[in-house]
């Protein structure tokens, strides 16, 4: 398998190189230049129903293949789900009326970002010690990458890593599961600024070619096609072990990297009907799927604030379908984006668009509503991201008549006020997360300035 830019003018990569490089040097994100067929194992859920590592191998095996003997490949899958603490690794829970809760949040940071980040964290390591070198993973968090991805690499060996996040907008618990750890190839920054604005930082200490050579520079935010195709095995799980036959998934967005997976399982052959992007009153995937128009404005902080974006990265990846690969269109469009702060795709693209996507805009009094009815009627606690995605759901039943499984994308724990807010009690407290109350925390606070972020990044990776 190779990958080609979305942008059309960096070089074409084997699948280890895509993993280490993240951004394509042309501005682009990798994607892979066909897409494969899922086997008839995994379109059948098996091999070994129920066995979530088997069928996840099965599934990314085309994505990889060449990069790593099969046998490999496999036990760095089964490694990476040993410490989940389900044995389904992503079990499904029925609510009725045909709608299930996907639990994605079984992994030791207790979000659905471990079930990609587990494995691509095995991944590097494997590919960094086979080539004798070493990396500085630089990423932007929202909130629960940075956790998910320094749980996945610390104290690995060939590896430092530099998580940003926006200083006072993420929750307690989300700082504390980064700036608790205590291994020193892990660096926390504090940003004063938005999620956006280090996401910005991280972009353009990319796009400075010497900076990043000189740093070594990598990246697992969700990007990194490794992840996306991390992510694509959960889709084919819900589908082909129950039996679903007609399927939509009401997917909480941020960045668009859990959503695209949907896309790219489908792309395989995986029966879905439609994906609804289900997004907090930072709506612009709303206005696009519904409008085929986005413009960007203020970010605003929410209950869900790892789904607090206005430029969702990879976004860029489906647009590059949807311009039939056309890299030098995706190309001019986006860059336009970046100058005017605007894009429109044509009506013909859009009319087809709403076929099989809609976008849903569900705000914080939803949000709190949809936690208290499901408790009131089954006595179950969602988190304020997964609630949104079952508001979302809920909406959209007079354009789907099949299955709508919704992805749980946090553990309530994780966001306890605002479940407290809505319940009136706040939800169980895991003991993972309760001992984090007791740790001192590493943290580095650091203006919104690039200059800044550099020359500290260069004495993280020293
Ligand atoms: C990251 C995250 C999201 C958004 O996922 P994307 O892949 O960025 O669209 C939603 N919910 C939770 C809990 C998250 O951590």
């Amino acid at each position: 398998m190779k990958y080609v830019s979305t942008r059309g003018r960096a070089p074409v990569l084997e699948f280890g190189d895509v993993l280490l490089a993240g951004l394509a040097e042309d501005g682009g994100l990798y994607v892979p230049d066909r897409w494969p067929e899922l086997s008839a194992e995994a379109r059948g859920g098996r091999p070994g129903r129920g066995d979530y590592a088997a069928l996840a191998a099965e599934v990314m095996w085309p994505f990889a293949a060449g990069a790593y003997p099969r046998a490999r490949f496999e036990e760095m899958v089964r490694d990476a789900y040993a410490g989940f603490d389900h044995p389904e690794v992503a079990p499904m829970v029925e609510l009725g009326d045909g709608l299930w809760l996907m639990e994605l949040f079984h992994g030791p940071t207790l979000a659905f970002k471990d079930i990609a980040l587990q494995l691509v964290g095995r991944l590097f390591d494997e590919e960094l010690d086979r080539r004798g070198e070493r990396v500085t993973i630089v990423g932007a968090t929202s909130g629960d990458t940075g956790s998910a991805a320094i749980e996945a690499v610390r104290d690995r060996e060939g590896i430092q890593i530099v998580i940003l996040h926006p200083h006072g907008r993420i929750s307690e618990m989300q700082r504390r599961q980064m700036t608790t750890v205590d291994s020193a190839n892990v660096h926390n920054v504090a940003i004063d600024g938005t999620f956006d604005d280090c996401q910005d930082l991280v972009k353009a200490m990319f796009a400075d070619a010497e900076f990043r050579s000189e740093q070594r520079l990598s990246a697992v935010n969700s990007i990194n096609w490794a992840r996306v195709m991390a992510q694509t095995v959960y889709y084919v799980a819900a589908v082909a072990r129950h039996g679903l036959t007609r399927t939509a998934f009401s997917v909480p967005t941020g960045n668009f990297g859990n959503v695209l997976a949907g896309h790219v399982a489908r792309q395989m052959g995986l029966p879905v009907e439609r994906f609804i992007v289900a997004s907090n009153r930072n709506d612009i995937l709303t206005q696009f799927f519904n409008m085929g128009s986005m413009a960007t404005s203020a970010v605003h902080p929410t209950l869900s604030p790892s789904m607090d974006i206005q430029v969702s990265s990879n976004l860029e990846r489906l647009l590059f379908e949807l311009l039939d690969r056309d890299g030098a269109r995706t190309a001019e469009m986006l860059e336009d984006f970046r100058a005017a702060g605007s894009l429109r795709i044509d009506a013909g693209i859009l009319a087809e668009l709403g076929r099989s996507w809609s976008g849903v805009r569900v705000d914080d009094v939803e949000t709190v509503d949809a936690i208290a009815a499901l408790y009131r009627s089954t006595g179950m606690i969602v988190d304020p991201h997964t609630a949104v995605g079952l508001a979302a759901a809920h909406r959209s039943r007079g354009h789907c008549d099949g299955d709508i499984v919704v992805l749980a994308t946090a553990h309530p724990a994780k966001f306890a006020d605002a479940v407290e807010s809505a319940i009136g009690a706040p939800p169980p407290m895991p003991p993972v997360l309760a001992e984090l109350a007791e740790r001192p925390e590493r943290c580095h606070r650091l203006p919104n300035d690039l200059d800044a972020v550099k020359a500290h990044v260069a004495r993280c990776s020293a």
